[in-house]
């Protein structure tokens, strides 16, 4: 498990929904369940520049280090302010991600479990909705260039769409997508259709399905059949994990109503898939969450089936 001080800097000031108290009201509920003693705590360096650029263009890299050091207000149209450490912050939760790649692809762990991070929304050439640099994007780059891994499943309960890893693979046949989420026309950022398959020779490699605003386990009970199904059918290498714990009832910025159960159901079913499949591999990311009870309770769900399962 990845944690500490370098990444729980990655929070915005000011009463922002993601502020920096979000890994510490994991980490006691964690400590509260004798959770934390159950796994190996790692840190790690932050990400360089040219581990960011796997993913990201230089340019945009440029944009995030020049709007520190100008004291500009936002990265983006209001959603991601900046702060003082911004930068160094961002490529925390980037080098955390690419540490507990390198334990995973070297089999000192199976599994890994990383509260902050899984930043879904941001662009290779833009921030959005809170998310700076997307350490989901460059594990992907990552798997490819490093370790020759292409056939990479990500699956993403995150109640937003993960449309920053979305349309960066839109057309890549290889990147197996799996996303349930709020619907798009009642919630940021207003994209994940379900006749959004893919495109090309991408086309049924990814599955989007939008739930109405008031759904909950239920309803994700009969959507995750099918991220199973579609999982399956395509039998991938190794397994990424978005487990945003904003679709949890109460959340303060979305409208669904899930328990914690569905994380729970999420993570050991996918334990189980990366079995079969990736010998086990399978990185799990916190994604979003604005309710401080909420996150500790769906995260701790996640981190109790990743050891246990
Ligand atoms: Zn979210």
């Amino acid at each position: 498990m990845y944690s500490g001080n370098a990444l729980g800097r990655y929070g915005f000031p000011n009463g922002h929904p993601l502020g920096e108290d979000r890994q510490g009201a994991f980490l006691a509920e964690a400590s509260a369940r004798g959770l934390d003693r159950q796994v190996l705590s790692c840190s790690a360096a932050r990400a360089n520049r040219a581990e960011i650029e796997r993913f990201h263009t230089r340019s945009y890299v440029d944009h995030v280090q020049h709007a520190e050091a100008c004291g500009a207000e936002f990265l983006d149209n209001g959603d991601t302010p900046v702060f003082p450490g911004l930068y160094e912050a961002a490529a925390a939760v980037v080098g955390a991600g690419l540490d507990g790649l390198a334990r995973v692809m070297a089999g000192e762990a199976h599994r890994t479990f990383q509260p902050i991070g899984g930043l879904h929304h941001a662009r290779r050439d833009g921030a959005a909705g809170f998310c700076v640099f997307n350490d989901l994007g460059v594990v992907i780059e990552t798997l490819r260039a490093q370790y020759g891994v292409r056939r990479v499943a990500y699956v993403d309960i995150d109640v937003h769409h993960g449309d920053g890893v979305f349309y960066a693979y839109e057309s890549d046949p290889e990147l197996i997508f799996a996303d349930v989420h709020e619907d798009g026309r009642f919630l940021y950022p207003g994209t994940g259709q379900a006749n959004e398959t893919g495109t090309g020779k991408a086309r049924g490699t990814k599955i989007n399905i939008p739930l109405a605003p008031g759904a909950g386990d239920h309803a994700f009970s009969e959507a995750w059949t099918r991220v199973v199904a579609h999982l399956r059918q395509f039998q991938p290498q190794f397994f990424l994990f978005q487990c945003g714990a904003d679709g949890l009832e109460g959340d303060p910025l979305a409208h669904l109503h899930y328990s914690p159960q569905v994380h729970a159901r999420a993570a050991r079913s996918l334990c189980h898939l990366a079995d079969e499949y990736a010998a086990g591999r399978l990185m799990a990311f916190g994604g979003g969450g604005y309710n401080r009870g909420n996150l500790a309770r769906a995260w701790c769900a996640v981190l109790r089936e990743l050891v246990s399962t």
